[in-house]
């Protein structure tokens, strides 16, 4: 595998061209951003952490059936995947109450819900990532219907999964945002991570934040956060 030239810089990764036009490689960075790039900084590790975590849920999710661009772990900071363009839709589920939806709809955080919440948001930055419904997604062409319903269900497995595997290392899997792709030969694939950037993760005891929330609202200690959940997750 020839890593090649940088095709982008996101705020949290690059990615690079191999030698495959099917493949391209993703380099975690420890860059934090939080509130549409309004405020960055550096979680150290985050990038070993958040590569790791990403490509061990992916393989679990792969063998429950939904498939992910995930291919194949370079090093602590790389990872080969799938190239995929990805469908410009940020996919939220919720169990539990808390950040922009507990703002919006003027509730306490912390109210678990009976059945999980879905939302999307155009993943738009100079927008801001405006909330919308399938329709909007429909009449902007986002995505097609088949590809909403297949994007829906596989945001559901995530959660079932994802809810009882996160259970079993004492933490509470309060939210979490996902992205789809689609690859070379138009399947709809999980992509980008799943990671404490992207999920909200509270000791189910202590209800201690184990995400990015320390960054974004300056609780401090986010480095130990991070890897409180990996060495709970791997045992490193
Ligand atoms: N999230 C994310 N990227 C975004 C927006 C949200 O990964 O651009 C994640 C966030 O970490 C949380 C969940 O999606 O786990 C729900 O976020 P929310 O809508 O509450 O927004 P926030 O309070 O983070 O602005």
């Amino acid at each position: 595998m020839e890593k090649g030239h940088q095709l982008y810089e996101g705020k949290a990764k690059k990615v690079f061209a191999t030698d495959d036009p099917d493949l391209v490689i993703v380099s975690y960075k420890d860059d934090a951003t939080a509130f549409n790039g309004l405020k960055k900084g550096t979680i150290t590790g985050k990038g070993v952490i958040n590569n790791k975590m990403t490509n061990h849920l992916m393989q679990k999710l792969e063998i429950a059936g939904i498939p992910t661009h995930y291919v194949k772990q370079l090093s602590d900071r790389e990872t080969v995947v799938k190239k995929v363009s990805i469908v410009p839709l940020e996919v939220i589920i919720r169990n539990i109450s808390a950040g922009s939806f507990a703002k919006r709809y003027g509730v306490e955080e912390g109210i678990v819900f009976e059945h999980p919440t879905i939302e999307f948001s155009y993943k738009n930055d100079d927008l801001g990532d405006p909330l919308l419904n399938t329709y909007h997604a429909l009449a902007l062409k986002l995505a097609t219907q088949e590809e909403i319903d297949l994007i829906k269900k596989y945001a559901f497995a995530v959660n079932d999964y994802l809810k009882t595997f996160m259970k079993g290392i004492g933490i509470d899997l309060v939210d979490f945002k996902l992205e789809f792709g689609k690859t070379t030969d138009g399947q709809i694939v999980l992509a980008d991570e799943i990671s404490p950037d992207t999920c909200r993760l509270w000791d189910d005891q202590t209800h201690e934040k184990l995400d990015k929330d320390r960054f974004r609202r300056d609780l401090g200690g986010a480095e130990e956060a991070y890897e409180e959940v990996m060495r709970r997750l791997m045992g490193e």
